[in-house]
């Protein structure tokens, strides 16, 4: 794997080429060392008209592209995506100090993957076979590219959050303007490089980078523009959602996340612990699905609360190179004080600090895994996103209770419930209100599963077939079948022909 040296980046790919823009000069730093990575000056609304100019012009040649077409550009993006790995990879890793072996395992290889299945997916876009409803008349439904999509991503999966916005919509014969976080652009732009090397045409795909308040801004309450679809926090969702609005623009929201992780007494201990631990810390727990609230039987609950303390306490912490390492940094300094902040307030609301809460000794944005016992339900860390490498446990009386406490959210985007009763697996996978319900496990996904949140989660789907509803008008085709002047409903309005 190559390393990322700092060097001046133009700050957007619009109309199929690197364009340099003109807004205030930005670093990308290494949150693990907290070195310059790269610099490049912020895109400006100006950047945005272009780039949404150029979409606009080049969307209708896209749409009209054979889905056979649109599938060949999308296999070459794969190939091309898989040769330049490496280089993905190393970007990934520099800008959010990802662990090396989460961008080689997970990020990347997810992120082709999703491309190879929409590839697969361009060519059996269909509507519902023609019949007659009525009886004078064959219906057919048709479905056509929604037409140009604005889309906003956050910092926390750069690459694969990109992907699940632009590939389906691209399969559906959309082109798309994406602003990435302005922390971590690098893996967007080279997106928008590679898929203009694999054959997509000019201005099908943009990249204006810049920061959410100014460039989000422009991009989400753009005129020119029929979708707009974000990735991020819901307090921001809510404010893109308000900015589309007022051009009536069809809008898909994937959002915040507290996901419970509920342990029924029959559960398999040993896989709970591994299980919780791998949920909570991936990514440093900078993941929207991340098991963020244990909520445990009574009975388990002093094992489980132990065994996962002990867990955490070996978990390496450290340089996102070295394959040995298991949690890399924070995003950001920043976000790393906001989530000490949020653990060292957890005590005057009851909470135990089992293990972590606390910074190592490292110059990166590091923070310690951290698990929180005994946490009051109305705690802001068990009720607030936290989006760093922390779970809190609390115990259940019964079924009813643990159901209860789990579905004691705002959020809706996914749980999971461990346990070998069939019944209990079937009720809980009922009962929580969530996109996703995992039994016995928590984090996978699969491309061709939706991913999608309720509540305050968001709405609409990322991955598989569901997410070509954000891309795609139903077109209503009525055609008479008669062939007469006089057409039998005429009399409701012809009274003495
Ligand atoms: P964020 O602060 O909401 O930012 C997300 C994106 O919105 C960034 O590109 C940001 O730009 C931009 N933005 C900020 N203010 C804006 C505005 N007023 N108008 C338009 N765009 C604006 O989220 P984040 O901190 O990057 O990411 C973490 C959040 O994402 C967490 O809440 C997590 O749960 C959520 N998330 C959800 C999913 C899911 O599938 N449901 C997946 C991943 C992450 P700048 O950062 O450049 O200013």
């Amino acid at each position: 794997m190559s390393s990322v040296s700092a060097t001046h980046i133009p700050g957007s790919w619009i109309n199929g080429a690197a364009v340099p823009t003109g807004g205030a000069p930005f670093e990308v730093i290494n949150p693990a060392t907290g070195a310059v990575v790269a610099t490049y000056a912020l895109a400006t609304p100006a950047d945005v008209d272009a780039a949404v100019a150029a979409a606009r012009a080049a969307q209708p040649g896209w749409a009209a592209a054979t889905p056979a077409d649109r599938a060949g550009v999308l296999f070459e993006l794969a190939e091309l995506m898989a040769a330049e790995a490496d280089t993905f990879i190393a970007e990934e890793v520099a800008q959010c100090g990802k662990p090396v072996r989460l961008a080689t395992e997970f990020d990347v290889p997810g992120s082709i993957d999703n491309v190879l299945f929409f590839a697969g997916a361009a060519r059996h876009l269909e509507g519902k076979a023609s019949a007659e409803y009525s009886a004078d008349h064959t219906s057919s439904i048709r479905r056509g590219a929604v037409g140009v999509v604005a889309t906003i991503t956050p910092w926390n999966y750069p690459l694969q959050m990109a992907v699940w916005k632009v590939i389906p919509a691209l399969a559906a014969g959309c082109a798309v303007v994406i602003k990435p976080a302005e922390i971590t652009p690098l893996t967007t732009l080279t997106l928008a490089r590679v898929a203009t090397a694999a054959g997509l045409p000019d201005g099908v795909l943009n990249v204006v980078t810049g920061s959410g308040a100014d460039v989000g801004t422009a991009l989400a309450g753009h005129r020119d523009v029929d979708v707009v679809t974000f990735t991020g926090s819901t307090g921001v969702g809510r404010k893109v959602m308000a900015a589309a609005a007022v051009h009536g623009h069809r809008t898909q929201l994937e959002l915040g996340g507290k996901a419970p992780f509920v342990v029924f007494e029959d559960a398999d201990l040993d896989a709970a612990i591994q299980g919780a631990v791998a949920g909570a810390l991936i990514n440093s727990g900078q993941d929207c699905t991340a098991a963020t609230r244990a909520i445990v039987a009574r009975d388990l609950y002093d094992d489980f609360v132990a065994g996962v303390g002990e867990v955490m306490g070996k978990i390496v912490v450290g340089d996102p190179h070295d394959p040995d390492t298991d949690l890399g940094p924070l995003s950001s300094f920043a976000h790393r004080e906001k989530v000490a902040a949020m653990v060292s307030r957890a005590p005057e609301q009851g909470g135990r600090i089992v293990t972590g809460g606390v910074s190592p000794d490292l110059p990166g944005a590091f923070y310690r895994p951290t698990l929180i016992a005994d946490v009051a339900e109305d705690s802001e860390i068990y009720r607030d996103e936290v989006f760093g490498p922390v779970l809190t446990v609390r115990s259940f009386t019964d079924d009813d209770d643990a159901l209860r406490q789990a579905n004691d959210t705002v959020y809706g985007l996914a749980a999971s419930a461990w346990t070998r009763d069939v019944y209990r697996a079937q009720r809980a996978s009922r009962e929580i209100d969530a996109g996703c319900v995992w039994i016995n496990d928590h984090i996978p996904i699969i491309s061709e599963m939706p991913h999608g949140g309720v509540g305050a989660s968001g709405f609409g789907k990322d991955m598989s077939d569901y997410s070509f509803e954000e891309y795609l008008t139903i077109k209503h085709v009525m055609s008479d079948i008669t062939g007469v002047a006089e057409k039998d409903w005429h009399r409701t309005i012809f009274a003495k022909r």
